[in-house]
């Protein structure tokens, strides 16, 4: 059980519109030797796949929304270098957004032959709905931590976290004193089914980072950490950047983030989950506990890293 935020404030915001069953009969359509993968479900899977509230930006009060699948853990791999999105893959995304401007394109009859026929062939699935919206452009990056409340998952026979960590730490490159820059912390719980019901058991961070200048803050992020991943793409300075970053101390302390007025939260109390900047004392993440190294769950016995 989990006591830190108290677990009650969390599943509180828990959205469930469909039976174990119902869950299990979809999620079955798209396993391959018993691995479900969302990269290839379709919408009777997405469409029951609820949007949270994921963030409030600081700068302008643009919200942030995301399909999450907290039903099972099932579907879930936290990868560092998913630094864009949470629980929906960048490809998902990418896909969704060139194809409904191409369709607006044609709308206004600006697409040529061939674009027109590239949209009738559109490859790969795109999801009717929007998998992720951010509204707005202050967006730099979101950072998912996976908190299993030291419950072993039994129900997998192979789970991987590999975000190097259970407990939520930030990176102070991306809260730089000379560029306005925020981080918003936000939690919400994944369940597991238990004698046919969805049981919340896993506790789910994430931090979204904004900036009044986001290209200022990735530019120089890129240049500090260019050559040491082994790497020159942002994708990969961004995993060797977090495993570095995981060193610092301060990074660890959440309160001294929020005492700067750098870190804020969605109040769980509230529920529309108002952003809240302070104080300390009301602050509830201080105290989380979990690994902070990344690790496999293997027929429920546990091996260090990931493979
Ligand atoms: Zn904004």
């Amino acid at each position: 059980m989990f006591e830190s935020p108290p677990r009650s404030k969390m599943i509180r915001h828990l959205q469930i519109a469909l039976t174990p069953a119902e869950y299990q009969t979809i999620t079955q359509r798209y396993q391959r030797r018993g691995v479900f993968s969302r990269l290839k479900a379709e919408d009777d899977y997405w469409e029951h796949v609820p949007t949270y509230l994921i963030a409030r930006c600081p700068l302008c009060a643009a919200t942030y929304r995301e399909k999450l699948d907290t039903y099972n853990l099932v579907g879930w791999r936290i990868r560092l270098d998913n630094w864009k999105s949470i629980y929906v893959i960048d490809d998902n995304v990418r896909r969704f957004d060139e194809k409904k401007r191409m369709e607006r394109l044609a709308k206004q009859g600006k697409l040529s032959v061939q674009k027109l026929r590239k949209l009738k062939e559109f490859r790969g699935y795109v999801p009717k709905s929007a998998p992720q919206q951010i509204d707005c452009t202050h967006f730099v990056g979101v950072q998912t931590f996976l908190n299993l409340n030291k419950v072993v998952p039994n129900e997998l026979d192979y789970f991987s976290n590999e975000s190097e960590s259970e407990v939520p730490f930030v990176i102070p490159d991306f809260l730089p004193d000379d560029i306005e820059s925020y981080v918003v912390m936000h939690s919400l719980p994944i369940c597991r089914i238990e004698e046919n019901q969805f049981v919340p058991r896993y506790a789910m961070y994430m931090l979204t980072y904004y900036s009044a200048r986001p290209h200022w803050l990735r530019e120089r992020f890129t240049e500090r950490y260019r050559g040491g991943g082994g790497g020159e793409g942002y994708f990969l300075v961004w995993e060797y950047a977090v495993s570095q970053t995981k060193r610092l101390s301060e990074a660890w302390n959440l309160a001294m983030w929020v005492g700067k007025r750098k870190l804020l939260w969605l109040d769980l109390e509230e529920f529309d989950l108002p952003l809240r900047n302070g104080p300390v004392a009301d602050f509830p993440y201080s105290n989380i506990e979990g690994m902070r190294w990344s690790y496999t769950y293997r027929k429920g016995k546990l091996e260090p890293g990931f493979f």
